[in-house]
């Protein structure tokens, strides 16, 4: 184990959308955190943490404003809209990625278990850039999205893209890391599918999560599904092989429907089932619409790129 000839300068980001019910309580437990962590030696003493305001309509920004003039550890980067819980942390790394060592991301709700925080520091200290939290269990979440999340996490792996199974946003990354994530420009943001590629050491460590600690999740269905939708496109161009590779298929498949064709013709069996014919029309007008779809679907995402869009506004900074 190497040690480090001075304690690294921690940072904890919390990305909050409409938190207010709990974002005080939030900034008292990690605060004592990063007392503890402080006093055990671990981080540096001027390790903060920094709240980012996702264009929440309730009164979210007004809490963390007070809370940082309670205490200047912790600072507060307000987001002019909602621009996403990806893009609302990529725009907290990037505002103060020259400020520390390790980058914490974790959710506000603190479903997350934070004791894994000071494992997620040793394994930084051992020489791991990337630590990855990774769930034990998923107990507390419901049948149905316990069986869509390990679907989706299963499909990313067929289509080769590499994402941590049962990981989500809860991750330490060390300064270069956040660095080189920064030259990453895409606007389909899915961190957790572009940190592996970064290729940097990395480890996981693993925790229970256990329910929020108060209002409502901000994933309702819609939006976890467009979210699993914008990860697979965004990682993986495979589908559109598997529209060409149909496209054979069929072709094949009609070579053998033309010869069955010419060898009724021939025999005088020349009375076209209308059945048949509808039935192929019907079948193969519905692969074409699926192909068109998917095919738009990366057409959509060229569209989205090429504009090159900021990812976000930032409306203050409390530093
Ligand atoms: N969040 C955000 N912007 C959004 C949606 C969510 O910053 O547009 C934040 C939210 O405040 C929370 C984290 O992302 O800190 C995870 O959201 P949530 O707990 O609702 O997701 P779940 O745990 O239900 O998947
Ligand atoms: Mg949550």
């Amino acid at each position: 184990m190497t040690i480090l000839p001075r304690l690294p300068h921690l940072v904890l980001l919390i990305p909050c959308y409409n938190e207010e019910p709990i974002l005080h309580n939030t900034a008292i437990i990690l605060m004592q955190l990063l007392q503890n962590l402080v006093e055990k030696q671990k981080i540096a003493e001027n390790s903060f943490l920094l709240f980012i305001n996702d264009g929440s309509s309730d009164r979210s920004w007004q809490v963390i404003q007070q809370l940082h003039t309670e205490n200047s550890f912790i600072k507060g980067l307000n987001l002019a809209a909602n621009a996403g819980q990806q893009n609302a942390l990529m725009a907290g790394l990037m505002k103060i990625c020259d400020r520390a060592d390790i980058f914490i991301s974790i959710d506000a709700d603190l479903q997350d278990d934070i004791a894994a925080i000071e494992e997620m520091i040793d394994k930084f200290r051992e020489g791991f850039d990337i630590v990855y939290g990774v769930r034990r269990s998923r107990e507390v979440d419901s049948f149905f999205k316990r069986q869509t999340a390990s679907a989706f996490y299963k499909l990313m792996a067929a289509l080769g893209a590499k994402t941590i199974y049962n990981h989500a946003d809860f991750r330490l990354m060390s300064q270069r890391a956040v660095k080189q994530l920064g030259l990453y420009g895409e606007r389909n943001l899915f961190l957790r599918g572009i940190v592996p590629l970064l290729g940097y050491p990395s480890a996981t460590v693993y925790y229970d999560r256990n329910g929020r600690s108060g209002g409502n999740s901000k994933y309702s269905f819609h939006r976890m599904l467009n979210f699993a939708i914008d990860g697979i496109t965004s990682f993986s161009i495979r589908p559109l092989r598997v529209i060409a590779s149909l496209g054979i298929l069929f072709l094949l498949c009609s070579l053998i429907a033309i010869g069955y064709t010419l060898h009724s013709w021939f025999h005088g069996e020349t009375v076209a089932g209308w059945a048949s014919l509808m039935i192929s029309i019907w079948f193969l007008g519905s692969l074409i619409l699926i192909a068109i779809g998917i095919t738009g679907e990366y057409i959509g995402k060229i569209y989205l790129e090429v504009k090159h869009r900021p990812r976000y506004h930032i409306e203050e900074f409390l530093d």
